[in-house]
């Protein structure tokens, strides 16, 4: 037992890990937190947590945590410990040379789906504002990207349409990419509940995952399709939907482009589209993709929930806008229990998307070209904006080693580790003349780093998160930052160094401005979310308490807007050398690229990446249960441990990529989704071979 002793007061805040958005009080005694409780008024949780919510903020006090600002003149060099003032202007002062040598476009910044609104927001206002181009890009880009530009294509807005509440409406689950019980802990224990009370369960997953067979659970359908053939499966079930006469015709007269649907129609019945073609592609068998075409139809209200396994693929927006017309098909919006619903990774995707820190977009996803949002921005920022859009994340890598990109600022974000291609983003940052780097501990990327700025954990700040439904949740500072300066503090700084005031005081005023920018916001401030808890968005005149549910009696683009997906097989091919294909996912007990979870007290958290390999693949290599093994693919290799099981199908292989030692995007390519640039984590073709070890 530990004495934690009795605390004095406490604050209501959000967990910083996962899309859920958990409500926390923590527990203080002084300046001392001493626990964090799960929140019974916390809309999203409702008194519930996982482990890494509960037990892993002990990195707040982390030995390894960086509190004083440092910079080198060379990434060969020590570090120097300099004050903030010394620190900034020097930021400031090699920003300014870069653009002054290379011009304006040459430098840019990435902001973090782990930071709040309105740092986020301050940073993407730095970019256009201070350093005058649109040079700027949210970790979004290599999650969910995908997710916003198909669901705005097909329903008119960003985002998932329901609430979680949602789902004790729901009769027919159907999950695809997605790993609940690990990813999305809480919100996996709703949809357990609800699929013990009797709803039916679809999982379609290369990996078994738990969901698919837990006490009192049993999928009725687990279609474990090859990695890479999502838009093929998706396609299939909508053959069955069509040809056999199960699409809600009422719906989409009355709700959808009916133009776009017939051409959709007739291009999911070809024969190319048919359970029997896409069961040969897929290694699903066409029994069990019209079994669960069937019962995803027939449900009095089914509902979609998708994840990582959807949108990272070079089809990865095409998935999305398949699992659009799936749901539009079938009648399954605009009503509670029903609905397409991308469950979020970090804690704040939704938000980091929706405060423009695409290159492309402002506030509230409106095209930075449009002359009209432009000028509004204009007028009250007072400078002029590019209406051209920016570099993405992986065209500023490009344009680093094609000599033309030379400066960047990144925030909250470990970009060599969470970036594919490692060596391709290794050698970007070595080719830039100035890497700002501005995070809790020395990240890996941060050995590329010529300025290191210390961070400030979710403990230490003000402001909001965006969960996956939408919910605006309140941050709210627990202990004073122990790095001297809060992230938003930090932002401000370089802007006015770089002579571009942004004068704000606290980041209410921040949040202030975005709903005068931003019509979706247009009603948010931290008056209403201190009074009510929380809000899902569009909050405005029309919704001053939010929306829980999206597109009820019409969508926010009018027409509801079928799309061809066609399946386009990745590039990444399996062969003779790399004859496996690599899928990847998470683990409850840990965090991402582990940055926080690893430097929490707990023996739990420092489980290992393993790969996992279907016994006839082992035996096959000679390779045995725990033995190291090499894995390699065209991008490159690591070694890691194996762990035999048939929860992957035979020619599959699944890790983890929570540890720095294993590295695993050493391995993945920079093959990328069509629309959006998303890296293809979930599909690499490898070999595995027995080792010796690191
Ligand atoms: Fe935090 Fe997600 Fe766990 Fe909730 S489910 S406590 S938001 S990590």
């Amino acid at each position: 037992l530990i004495e934690i002793g009795q605390p004095e007061h406490s604050v209501v805040t959000t967990c910083a890990y996962c899309g859920v958005g958990c409500s926390f009080k923590a527990e203080m005694r002084g300046e001392e937190l001493v626990r964090m409780v799960p929140y019974k008024d916390g809309k999203a949780n409702r008194g519930h947590s996982c482990v890494k919510g509960r037990f892993a903020w002990g990195y707040a006090n982390h030995r390894e945590r960086i509190l004083a600002p440092m910079i080198r003149e060379t990434i060969d060099q020590p570090w120097r410990e300099v004050t903030w003032e010394v620190a900034i202007n020097r930021v400031a002062s090699e920003f300014k040379r870069l653009q002054a040598k290379h011009g304006r476009l040459a430098i840019g910044g990435i902001t973090s789906s782990r930071c709040t609104n309105e740092e986020t927001y301050l940073v993407q206002k730095l970019v256009r504002g201070g350093f005058g181009n649109n040079n700027v890009d949210t970790c979004a880009r290599v999650c969910h990207s995908p997710t916003g530009y198909g669901l705005r294509t097909a329903f008119g807005t960003s985002a998932g349409t329901q609430d979680f509440d949602s789902v004790e409406h729901t009769d027919v689950v159907l999950i695809i990419g997605a790993n609940p019980t690990d990813a999305h802990p809480v919100f996996a224990s709703r949809m357990k509940k609800r699929l013990r009370q009797g709803a039916k369960l679809i999982v379609i997953d290369p990996r078994r995952i738990d969901m698919v067979r837990m006490p009192h659970i049993e999928a009725q359908y687990h279609l474990p399709l090859r990695p890479g053939t999502n838009a093929a499966m998706l396609n299939a079930i909508a053959h069955v939907i069509v040809t056999e006469g199960l699409v809600n015709e009422k719906f989409v007269r009355d709700y959808c482009d009916l133009d776009a649907f017939e051409y959709w129609a007739s291009f999911v019945a070809e024969p190319q589209n048919s359970p029997e073609t896409v069961g040969l592609m897929t290694g699903v068998s066409a029994e069990s993709i019209r079994g669960a075409a069937r019962l995803y139809a027939s449900g009095r209200n089914s509902a979609i929930y998708y994840g990582l396994g959807v949108t990272e693929h070079s089809q990865g927006t095409t998935a999305v806008m398949a699992l659009a017309n799936l749901a539009m098909a079938t009648g399954n919006l605009g009503r509670e229990g029903v609905g397409v619903n991308p469950l979020r990774g970090q804690n704040n995707v939704q938000g980091s998307c929706d405060m423009g820190s695409f290159p492309h977009e402002l506030s509230g996803y409106r095209h930075i070209s449009d002359d009209a949002t432009r000028t509004m921005f204009e007028k009250l920022w007072g400078r002029p904006l590019d209406a051209e859009p920016g570099l993405r994340i992986p065209n500023m890598f490009d344009a680093a080693i094609d000599g033309t990109f030379k400066g960047i600022y990144v925030q909250g974000e470990d970009i060599l580790q969470s970036d594919p291609n490692t060596k391709h983003v290794q050698a970007a940052l070595a080719a830039m003349e100035c890497v700002v780097v501005q995070d809790l501990f020395l990240n890996e990327t941060a050995n590329y780093a010529h300025i290191f700025l210390p961070g400030s954990t979710f403990l230490e700040k003000d402001g909001t998160f965006t969960n996956a439904e939408r919910r605006i949740n309140r941050v709210r500072k627990v202990m004073t930052p122990k790095n001297g300066m809060a992230d938003w503090e930090i932002t401000l700084a370089i802007a006015k160094a770089m002579g571009f005031e942004m004068p704000y005081s606290h980041p209410s005023e921040v949040m202030d401005e975005i709903a005068r920018l931003t019509p979706t916001f247009a009603g948010v401030s931290f008056d209403l979310l201190d009074k009510v808890g929380s809000v899902q968005w569009p909050c405005n005149e029309k919704a001053p308490l939010g929306t829980p549910v999206m597109h009820i009696g019409g969508f926010a683009r009018g027409k509801g807007n079928f799309m061809i997906t066609e399946y386009v097989p990745t590039d990444e091919k399996v062969g003779p050398r790399f004859p496996l294909l690599l899928t990847t996912g998470r683990i409850l007990s840990q965090y991402n690229v582990g940055a926080q979870t690893r430097r929490t007290d707990n023996v739990v958290w420092h489980e290992e990446d393993v790969l996992e390999i279907h016994p006839h693949d082992a035996e096959e290599r000679g390779v045995r249960d725990g033995d190291w093994v090499k894995l390699d693919s065209r991008a490159g290799g690591t070694t890691l441990r194996a762990r035999i099981t048939d929860r992957v199908a035979p020619g599959v292989v699944y890790t983890t990529f929570h540890h720095p030692n294993t590295q695993a995007n050493v391995v993945t390519t920079d093959f990328s989704d069509w629309a959006t640039n998303c890296p293809e984590y979930k599909v690499t073709a490898v070999q595995v071979s027995p080792s010796n070890g690191p």
